[in-house]
């Protein structure tokens, strides 16, 4: 994921312009022309070291609060007193250490930002379908929003998240070890961080990547600072960087270092003064973001209550100093802030300290704004020397940012700031507006507005001017002025919509607009901005296709009369959601091609402008060759879907749908009931074998006749998704008693095992308790204890070929003790494990049959991988010849 990059040439100006002003003092309006100029004509990465990697979605206008927010300012008037940044370095989302992030940014004044390794994409999903990269997408915007609370700034290093792991080494089979240092440390040389904090220890045996992240993090803070290592990212701004300390959280595996080196403790108990809550709670706010990985406590009282604490404490934090700079200042052995005892060359000290009051921080008097305004305004703010050091004017810029919000805030002058459209489309025009509103007692003045695109994607050398008046335009007290500029979104703006198949891109945060408003206040030229990423995306664009791939088994032919040649596919449905991001209605068709050329079918379709339509499209049957036939039975697609304006040939959008066939035959007549989970594979895999289906509420679990179902199944952890259902799962082990087949797919032990205290009594008819055990390896090669047994044999004769091309993992959460009257079936492990035999596990009940199976069906069924409709076929089939 790119982040921030380029700056020098702009910063530079920026500092020039300054360097104008201060000499200026009595012709500010020229100095600001020159910044408004400074806008126009060096846009492209903004005025702002700090810009967060990914855009927020859905875009939504964004506002400075209209009335002056008490905790905004504080946090500006902090953060003039600190010039220091602390990274948090993660594998995944929701692994950084937002309390740490947020003590730092929130008590000290610190600028923070995290890195993740990954957007977390290979994790589970517990509030909706959406896995892999549309998990992705949703996870990184989870991450913005647990940043905003934690104030800090979310960037990615878009390794891929393959799923669980056990070993460094695979991630860095995956990644590459080099690529994933090499993107570490351009982050690092970017950001430069002072400190880097992790949770990822390298003595830790958890997550590979988690180790695998450990592990650059060590290797990453000394290459940063070696012009040797990746030299050819030393320009454009970009240089060496030494980070002066690491700190690992202490857990159990790394307790011993943390006896003889420097601890920094963090206490998560103490009061935020200025939002009256302690930051525990913050954080806890925080995590709540990431829902997709819940569920969290939902109050701090339950999590309190979840830690087992007896007084209202959450322990303490501790860190170990593992690696500190050549020459860095001594740390005491005991500390409470990772800063301590750093310091600055004293020049760029003197020039970055903050006004005081009293020889006070300006904090202390943040009640009294017209005060805090005029230390500020009074403040020796404008001499900010250009001495030819990047690393220093990071710093200052990020002072004069926070100088610029805090005189914002102080003289309660605010920006609002909307585009039109809300998704811009390439070679289109867009309309941002701004609001400016004087909502403080002293008259203000407005130089102008402006914003632009990014310079290297416009096609001219010049950038868009826009008319700029010699003289402010007056904004008194209680009034508000706005301003419109239109710009063009170059036709080769990327587009970074749906994320979900832009995820890797380096435009994934959509396309950033640098600009703003310039105020003068009394003697204060400040800049007001706001980050803004717009999203582009094509004119029309398929949202979604559903089912993709498609499956293809026995059930989608027709039976044929005796003796003829090929067969006949039966009619397919799809479901599309087309999206429109034009001004004016689309009115077009999709036209649905199948092999090389060949339109099989086209249908019309209009959406209104700036909106969505979900259409149901049926694709008639028909019939193919023999010849075709006996080619490659798997390669039959993909399905091909072009969206065409009316009376155009020139498609606006393509989807390709793979085709996948897999020779699964089910028993005749089954009808099939599941319980849905997280997830959402059932229905999709259910018609794919021709099998007629419904879903069951816990509600209807209770009430409806079950009798009716051949086969019910019970999804992924439903269990925990839908709890109501362990009161109805004695009627459930009824049906199955009576004669019906119960299928239980994967929970985690902790959803699963008996446990009095969340009244789950043992949901299986026969004791079976889970572990924790995973196979993560999707190759690990299974062996059938049970060749023989009905399960694997009919109606489809299973063999080791069925578990060729799975994806991400065999299973989790294997059951580690069983009742004698369930058969284990297979039997599989990672390498050098020991095997683990509860992966299928099936017994008699009564009339009927149960089976439970930790291992990933619904991936694989996903995925349309062959073998796994086969297996799943035979266990919807069971106890139904
Ligand atoms: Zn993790």
């Amino acid at each position: 994921m790119k982040s921030n990059s380029n700056e020098s040439v702009f910063s530079k100006f920026l500092v020039n312009v300054h360097r104008i002003m201060a000499k200026n003092k009595h012709h500010l309006p020229l100095a600001s022309i020159f910044l408004v100029f400074a806008l126009l004509f060096f846009p492209a990465n903004g005025l702002d070291a700090s810009r967060s990697a990914l855009a927020q979605q859905p875009p939504a206008p964004i506002t400075t609060p209209q009335t002056v927010n008490k905790a905004e300012l504080y946090q500006a008037l902090l953060d003039l007193t600190n010039p220091w940044t602390v990274m948090c370095i993660a594998a995944h989302p929701d692994d950084e250490d937002g309390t740490s992030l947020i003590v730092m940014r929130r008590k000290y004044g610190a600028h923070t930002v995290s890195l993740f390794s990954t957007f977390g994409e290979g994790g589970q999903n517990a509030i909706g379908p959406e896995l892999y990269e549309e998990l992705g997408a949703i996870r990184a915007r989870e991450t913005m929003a647990a940043a905003e609370i934690q104030g800090s700034e979310p960037y990615f290093l878009g390794l891929k998240d393959f799923g669980f792991s056990k070993s460094a080494d695979e991630a860095f089979r995956v990644w590459g070890h080099d690529e994933a240092l090499r993107r570490m440390v351009l982050e690092i040389r970017k950001l430069r961080p002072d400190v880097i904090i992790t949770n990822h220890s390298v003595t830790n045996n958890d997550h590979g990547h988690h180790q695998a992240t450990a592990r650059l993090e060590l290797e990453a803070f000394d290459a940063a600072a070696d012009p040797k290592r990746f030299p050819e990212q030393l320009k454009d701004g970009v240089t060496t960087w030494q980070v002066q300390r690491l700190f690992v959280r202490v857990g159990r595996s790394n307790q011993t270092q943390a006896e003889t080196a420097p601890v920094v403790t963090i206490d998560p108990n103490e009061l935020d003064p200025i939002r009256g809550k302690v930051y525990a709670e913050e954080a806890l706010q925080a995590l709540q973001k990431h829902a997709t990985q819940g569920p969290w406590p939902k109050t701090f009282a339950d999590m309190l209550r979840f830690r087992g604490s007896q007084d209202g404490k959450i322990p303490l934090t501790r860190y170990v100093l593992v690696r500190e700079a050549k020459g860095a200042e001594a740390l005491s052995k005991e500390s409470r802030n990772f800063l301590e005892g750093m310091r600055l060359p004293e020049n760029t000290a003197r020039e970055l300290s903050s006004p005081t009051i009293d020889g006070q921080p300006l904090t202390k008097s943040v009640d009294q704004r017209s005060r805090v305004f005029d230390a500020l305004d009074n403040g020796p703010h404008d001499d900010i020397p250009l001495d030819g050091n990047e690393f220093a004017s990071q710093r200052y810029r990020r002072f004069s940012a926070s100088r610029d919000r805090a005189l914002a805030l102080a003289a309660e002058v605010a920006l609002s700031e909307e585009t039109f459209p809300r998704v811009a489309t390439p070679d289109s025009a867009m309309i941002v507006k701004w609001k400016i509103s004087n909502r403080g007692l002293k008259p203000a003045g407005l130089f102008g507005c402006a914003a632009s695109v990014p310079k290297d994607l416009t096609e001219t050398a010049k950038a868009e001017r826009v008319n700029l008046s010699a003289h402010s335009d007056p904004i008194n007290p209680g009034s508000t002025l706005d301003r419109t500029q239109q710009i063009h979104i170059p036709a080769k703006a990327p587009v970074n919509l749906p994320l979900s198949r832009h995820l890797y891109d380096s435009s994934a945060s959509g396309l950033q607009l640098d600009g703003g408003c310039s105020v003068l206040v009394s003697k204060s030229l400040f800049h007001l901005e706001l980050p803004t990423h717009v999203d582009v995306a094509s004119p029309v664009q398929i949202d979604n296709i559903s089912p993709s791939p498609i499956v293809r088994t026995p059930a989608a032919i027709k039976p044929t009369p005796r003796g003829s040649e090929g067969r006949d596919f039966r009619d397919l449905e799809f479901k599309i959601r087309l999206a429109n991001n034009q001004d004016s209605t689309f009115s077009g068709e999709i036209a649905i091609g199948e092999g090389p050329g060949r339109k099989v079918a086209s249908h019309s379709v209009a959406v209104a402008a700036h909106d969505k339509a979900d259409i149901t499209l049926n694709i008639p049957g028909y019939s193919q060759s023999t010849a075709v036939r006996t080619a490659e039975e798997r390669d039959l697609g993909p399905i091909t879907f072009t969206v065409l304006a009316k009376g155009s040939a020139r498609p606006l959008a393509r989807l390709d749908v793979p085709v996948v066939w897999a020779d699964a035959r089910v028993s005749p007549n089954l009808r099939v009931g599941y319980v849905r989970g997280f997830d959402y594979s059932l229905p999709n895999a259910l018609a794919a074998l021709g099998v007629e289906s419904s879903e069951l509420t816990a509600g209807e679990v209770e009430k409806a006749d079950l009798q009716k179902y051949s086969t019910i199944i019970v999804d992924n952890r439903v269990y925990e998704s839908q709890p109501e259902l362990i009161a109805m799962n004695q009627k459930l082990l009824d049906y199955a008693k009576d004669g019906g087949t119960l299928i239980v797919f994967y929970h985690k032990s902790f959803e699963w095992n008996p446990d009095e205290r969340r009244k789950r009594p043992q949901l299986a008819p026969y004791k079976l308790i889970l572990g924790d055990e995973r196979i993560t390896d999707e190759t690990a090669p299974i062996t059938f204890i049970e060749p023989q047994h009905p399960l694997l044999n009919v109606p489809n004769k299973i063999g080791p070929e069925d578990f060729a091309n799975w994806i991400q993992e065999r299973g989790l959460y294997y059951p580690k003790e069983w009742d004698p009257q369930y058969h284990a079936l297979l039997q599989s492990n990672d390498p050098g494990e020991a095997p683990l035999k509860g992966g299928l596990l099936v017994a008699d009940y009564g009339r009927g049959h149960y089976i439970y199976t930790s291992m990933v069906w619904y991936r694989e069924l996903r995925a349309g991988v062959p073998g796994a409709y086969r297996m799943f076929a035979n266990m919807i089939s069971y106890g139904h010849p």
